[in-house]
């Protein structure tokens, strides 16, 4: 890792504005207000001095940076000579001129070509790697911490990159809360750490950083992933729109509560039900509350409880998993549980196979081909995830190339 450090004046910084990526994905969001930016105005109008920024060179012939450290400055910088917002109307008159209130274009000669001229300290990291950078990210971030998503999303690994991407689904239009400082990717790491724990379990920051660090190689297209999404998909087929209910811990629970019916019951199209009962939930819970505690629900008064403080702690969790999943099945009494046996056993196999005599019976993508007895799959006829049951008559031959394009479809 090599580092130059030079003046760069302010019109070549604004020149080369389009070769500068300021939002690198180890980066935060812009947060700077309107108050910061023009202060940061006032002191290069000033004269006075400025932090240093990193760039690191990503590109030569012509050159490309990325921005290590320094976002918020540099946009405050291209974002006044573009005329997009205006100095302090409170601000002092610098040598004899007023220019409160001013924009770029509209400052004296005199001052434009003082911003202009501006010596930008600007030190150029090359031959950096990925973990340098974000290794000197984090350094450079100290007295500013960083909230601990935005330190887990600066980490990298398999985890993290799952995590970002579940974060972009479209679910998340429909939750009334903010992605400042990448609540949905917190909101996504929770959900996986609950899937990978397999019950209720604690939450918190630092069970999530845990779950990043020994998770660097986790499979993205395994079957963990795979249940996180489809839960997700069901709970985006739920709730198409915006739904001001959809609280972060709500989120959660919903989460834990369909993961969990989708290992035991048949959910298939239960997606409105869901929803309606959700929301009727909901519903009755804002009425409880409404009433003298002498007469409120005992049920709903716990449940009030463990979703006012600590709604990243496993107890919480487990208490709203509860009482969640048995209001859910009241409402829904005759709602089907999978058999309760997911493989065929040995027994059945050989049974399965002798009846078929041995040939594919799905016929999706052979004419009933002669399978040998280790290579053949045991097929429900009616999928167990839609309540078939594990027994010889609902079984048949599939061949590899059927059993595929059935489970695919
Ligand atoms: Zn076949």
């Amino acid at each position: 890792m090599e580092l130059n450090k030079k003046p760069w004046p302010l019109a070549t910084v604004c020149g080369v504005k389009e070769r500068i990526d300021a939002r690198p994905d180890f980066q935060r969001p812009p947060v700077w207000k309107r108050g910061q930016k023009q202060f940061l105005i006032d002191t290069v109008l000033q004269n006075l001095d400025i932090p240093k920024l990193y760039w690191r060179k990503t590109g030569k012939n012509p050159d490309q940076y990325e921005v290590v450290d320094g976002q918020q400055r540099l946009r405050a910088i291209w974002e006044f000579h573009d005329g997009q917002f205006r100095l302090s109307s409170e601000m002092d008159a610098i040598d004899g001129h007023t220019i409160a209130g001013l924009t770029y274009s509209e400052l004296p000669d005199e001052l434009r070509i003082r911003f202009d001229t501006y010596p930008l300290d600007v030190v150029i990291v090359s031959d950096a790697d990925e973990d340098d950078v974000r290794d000197m990210f984090l350094r450079l971030q100290n007295g500013t911490p960083l909230k601990a998503q935005e330190k887990r999303n600066a980490m990298g690994g398999k985890m993290r990159d799952f995590v970002k991407d579940l974060a972009t689904d479209q679910f998340f239009t429909s939750v009334p809360f903010k992605d400042s400082r990448y609540t949905f990717d917190l909101v996504c790491a929770q959900m996986t750490l609950l899937e990978l724990s397999g019950k209720p379990c604690d939450v918190r920051n630092s069970d999530l950083n845990e779950m990043y660090a020994s998770n660097t190689s986790f499979e993205v297209n395994g079957p963990t992933a795979k249940k996180v999404r489809r839960v997700l998909s069901f709970l985006k087929t739920a709730f198409p729109e915006k739904t001001p209910e959809l609280e972060r811990y709500n989120v959660v629970s919903l989460y834990v509560l369909v993961s969990n019916l989708f290992e035991k019951f048949v959910m298939t199209d239960r997606e409105q039900d869901l929803k309606k009962w959700f929301l009727d939930f909901e519903t009755k819970r804002s009425q409880d509350e409404a009433l003298p505690d002498a007469n409120r629900d005992a049920e709903l008064l716990a449940y009030h409880d463990v979703i006012s403080h600590s709604t990243d702690n496993g107890w919480s969790i487990a208490k709203r998993y509860d009482v969640l999943s048995r209001s859910f099945l009241i409402a829904y009494p005759g709602i089907k549980q999978k058999d309760n046996q997911r493989e065929f056993t040995h027994e059945q196999r050989m049974a399965i196979f002798r009846r078929d005599g041995g040939r594919c019976q799905v016929r999706l993508k052979c004419d009933g081909a002669e399978c040998s007895w280790d290579n053949w799959h045991a097929d429900h006829k009616i999928p167990w995830s839609q309540g078939g049951f594990t027994v010889v008559e609902n079984g048949q031959v599939a061949c590899v190339a059927c059993n595929t394009t059935k489970s695919d479809s």
